[in-house]
């Protein structure tokens, strides 16, 4: 058997970089997706992930068509698609009362509409070949609710429901489909939060502290390895005890 062919969308934002780097030394080839127009980013990626078998493609998980080329391209070159990471995510923070549908649309596009895109271009490779790994990630807002967030919350709370649905569809198929809902992680975005709000964010997590990116990347190497294929349509929290239920 060759390498699993692995792809992760948002590859080259706070997790998915770690994520991707997590796949690669798991022993995966590893294709990160992202928006084309981020040249400098898309430069520094490359930097950081050299050495590593990881390559680069451009896609917008919010065009169905561009995902379904994307799926083309890659059974084509590499001759598989074994493990999806739906990382792509994006928020449009405001209160309902404030939210305009350009705003709840961008933000169910990326963050929920992307799964139905990829996976629907995906899922028949998988079924063909017998086996496949679909990880989703979500977040604690879609467990929780928050505050500004109504579209977002919706986004994350309608993946977990998608992921249970099409765990059913192919678990015969020796596919397995979870998600993973990060709390607060140690990104570009939380660092942009200020200092004093970061501290309470952290006393309000037992653990008493953020979560690291390779917090999640670890969870989505282990839900996505082969010896994982009795896991499917379970939601992995990966929060520090911040929302605890069974
Ligand atoms: P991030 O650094 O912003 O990474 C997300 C990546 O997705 C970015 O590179 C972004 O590009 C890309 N992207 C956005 N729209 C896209 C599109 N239409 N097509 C392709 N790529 C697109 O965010 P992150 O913190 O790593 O978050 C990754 C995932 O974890 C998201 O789904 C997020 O909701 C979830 N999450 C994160 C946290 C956290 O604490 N960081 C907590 C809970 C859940 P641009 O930067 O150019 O938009």
């Amino acid at each position: 058997m060759g390498k699993r062919i692995a792809v992760v969308t948002g590859g080259i934002g706070g997790l998915g970089t770690e994520i991707c780097k997590a796949l690669a030394l798991a022993g995966r080839t590893v294709i990160a997706v992202d928006l084309d127009s981020r040249e400098q980013r898309i430069a520094g990626f490359k930097r950081e992930v050299e050495g590593l078998d990881i390559h680069f493609a451009a896609a917008d998980v919010a065009d169905h068509e561009d995902c379904g080329r994307l799926v083309r391209d890659i059974e084509e070159r590499h001759g598989s698609l074994d493990i999806l990471v739906n990382n792509a995510g994006i928020t449009r923070d405001s209160t309902l009362r404030k939210m305009d549908r350009a705003q709840w649309d961008a933000v169910l596009d990326v963050n929920l509409g992307s799964a139905f895109n990829l996976c629907g271009h995906a899922i028949a490779g998988m079924q063909a070949r017998a086996f496949g790994r679909v990880v989703n990630i979500s977040s604690v807002s879609g467990q929780t609710g928050n505050f500004g967030q109504t579209n977002y919350a919706a986004a994350k709370a309608g993946l977990h429901g998608f992921t249970m649905s099409l765990a059913r569809e192919v678990a015969s198929k020796g596919i397995t489909v979870n998600s993973v809902s990060p709390g607060y992680i140690h990104t570009a975005m939380t660092g942009a939060m200020p200092p004093e709000v970061l501290d309470k964010v952290a006393a309000s997590i037992p653990a008493g502290r953020l979560g690291q990116p390779t917090d999640i990347a670890r969870t989505v190497a282990f839900l996505s390895d082969d010896a994982a294929g009795y896991i499917t349509g379970a939601n992995v929290p990966v929060n520090g005890g911040l929302f605890m239920s069974f």
